[in-house]
């Protein structure tokens, strides 16, 4: 699904972020980079919607390469959640739920029932949050409903970097459970990045270890913890 061959990025300042990475993450899967800071896991999440340009090797999608996408299809059709949340805040949180399938020109409909399925499945009563704007939210009301934006438009694969890393514990332990009913339930070819291996044995299908830009293990938690 998502296939990294020799994948290397050198920032312009001469910074090799990621070394000759050879990752394959499998459709449906729940992948997670896991790693101290500046390992190399978010410059690996990013080279995969370009937002970080690749300096040596290829990743392919569905056996494309990254390259040969359409920049703004390739960056629609993969949803993308962000430590920082950024809802537009003069919109309401259904509008911003619903941003992507908008442009994809979805009808009323389709968009209303999919951004209330999505807003029950994490505990957030349409009734009560689908008129609010994001400031008469919580910090983690409004992540989930970032998470749940980068769902809406049915894209094949989600990319999260560190999304529940500014919570306190007891909203990030909430999200993660919500975060595991979600990927239970929609199968989604998910990559996830985080620091914290609770975090991670928790979520992952499989977890991949980055040190100094390299992939130093991958394995399933159950052979992470019995093979360390
Ligand atoms: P992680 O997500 O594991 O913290 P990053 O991928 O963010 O690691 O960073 C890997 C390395 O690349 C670090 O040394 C970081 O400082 C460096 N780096 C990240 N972004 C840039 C950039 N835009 N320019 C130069 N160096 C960068
Ligand atoms: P994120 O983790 O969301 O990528 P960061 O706080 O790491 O955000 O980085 C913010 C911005 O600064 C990004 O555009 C990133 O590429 C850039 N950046 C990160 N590390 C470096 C670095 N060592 N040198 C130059 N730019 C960097």
């Amino acid at each position: 699904m998502i296939r990294f061959e020799n994948v290397s990025k050198k920032y312009d300042d001469g910074t090799v972020a990621v070394d000759s990475l050879n990752v394959e993450i499998n459709r449906g899967e729940f992948f997670v980079f896991i790693g101290p800071s500046g390992s190399g896991k978010t410059t690996s999440l990013k080279m995969i919607n370009q937002l970080v340009p690749l300096s040596d090797g290829m990743i392919y999608i569905n056996g494309k390469q990254v390259l040969d996408y359409d920049i703004y299809e390739l960056r629609w059709n993969i949803g993308y959640v962000l430590q920082q949340i950024a809802l537009f805040p003069h919109m309401t949180i259904e509008q911003n739920i619903t941003v992507v399938p908008e442009m994809k020109k979805w009808s009323k409909e389709k968009m209303k029932k999919r951004a209330y399925e999505l807003m029950e499945m994490v505990g957030l009563d349409p009734a009560i949050y689908a008129n609010r704007k994001p400031h008469q939210l919580s910090g983690g009301e409004q992540q989930r409903v970032g998470v749940i934006r980068a769902l809406a438009a049915d894209s094949e694969i989600i990319l999260m970097d560190e999304p529940f890393s500014a919570l306190d514990p007891i909203s990030r332990e909430k999200l993660q459970d919500d975060l595991l009913h979600l990927k239970n339930q929609l199968k989604k070819t998910t990559v996830f990045v985080t620091h914290d291996m609770e975090e991670a044995l928790k979520l992952a299908d499989r977890i991949c270890i980055m040190k100094d830009g390299k992939a130093v293990q991958v394995g399933t938690p159950f052979e992470l913890i019995h093979h360390p």
